[in-house]
């Protein structure tokens, strides 16, 4: 297992915290080398000095991937820097949940940017050279939310769905050039995205369903991306869908 990434190059979006943390080092301790990208610059910084320990080589790109500018930036430059990207990880996400009557379209506008627009233009961005290499592997991270829609999270459940239906549409158009795609649906999982709903009710009621069960942690989630993204060339895994086991919707 040690070097099944061995002389891959990958970028993981959201590398800061969370699911995204756990991704590079995961890729990392497999033999890539990682582009990692977020807002917080000390948060990525801390994490380069794990990845050089590991031998990842890290490249630390400081990004706003709301701006679909910056989304594809942040590819060219990893493809500048490392000669070209084999393994991209669209995983940087916000949650917003509240009463649609009540939703601060702004915000939900920002969450659209990110969750679904920046995505597809990271994607977008790394088509070509995947192309001209047949060769590469794009895993979008959605969530349960991107299969069951429940109240309160009508706008994030938007993003979710937009992505594993933005993700079947990409296989299909791409996989005749040798290009994989994987969606990640994970339940519950124990990170900071809770912290960002402004919506209090929404958010303690959340919490507590969370607090409720034994949540997944990203470690589970990182397991199961690199999983995906180390497989022999012909086997393409395309949809994960994991919740703790204590979670029934
Ligand atoms: P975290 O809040 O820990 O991580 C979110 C990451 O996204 C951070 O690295 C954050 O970095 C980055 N990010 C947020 N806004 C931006 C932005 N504008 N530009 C660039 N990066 C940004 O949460 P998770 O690890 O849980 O979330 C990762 C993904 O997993 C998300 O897509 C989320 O929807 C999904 N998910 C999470 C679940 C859960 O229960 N936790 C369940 C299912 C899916 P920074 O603030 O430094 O920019």
């Amino acid at each position: 297992m040690q070097n099944r990434l061995k002389d891959r190059i990958a970028l993981v979006t959201g590398a800061s915290s969370g699911i995204g943390e756990a991704t590079a080092l995961e890729l990392a301790r497999l033999g890539a080398r990682v582009a990692i990208a977020a807002r917080r610059r000390e948060r990525l910084e801390s994490l380069a000095g794990q990845l050089a320990e590991l031998g990842a080589k890290p490249l630390v790109l400081v990004a706003d991937l709301g701006d679909e500018a910056e989304a594809q930036r942040i590819v060219h430059e990893t493809e500048r820097h490392f000669g070209r990207l084999d393994i991209l990880v669209n995983n940087a996400g916000v949650m917003y949940l509240e009463p649609i009557a009540e939703a601060d379209l702004g915000r939900w506008r920002r969450m659209l940017e990110l969750n679904v627009l920046g995505l597809i233009a990271a994607t977008q961005a790394a088509l070509a050279g995947m192309r001209a290499r047949r060769d590469g592997h794009i895993v979008n991270i959605s969530s349960t939310a991107g299969r069951i829609a429940n109240p309160n999270a009508g706008g994030y459940a938007a993003t979710k769905f937009g992505v594993v239906a933005f993700s079947e549409s990409l296989r299909r158009e791409v996989y005749k050039d040798n290009i994989r795609v994987s969606v990640i649906e994970p339940g519950a999982v124990a990170t900071e995205l809770r912290e960002h709903i402004g919506h209090a009710a929404t958010k303690d009621a959340l919490n507590a369903w969370a607090d409720s069960m034994r949540q997944l942690q990203s470690q589970d989630v990182a397991e199961a991306i690199a999983f995906c993204v180390s497989r022999p060339a012909h086997v393409s895994i395309n949809e994960v869908l994991m919740r703790p086991t204590d979670q029934e919707r």
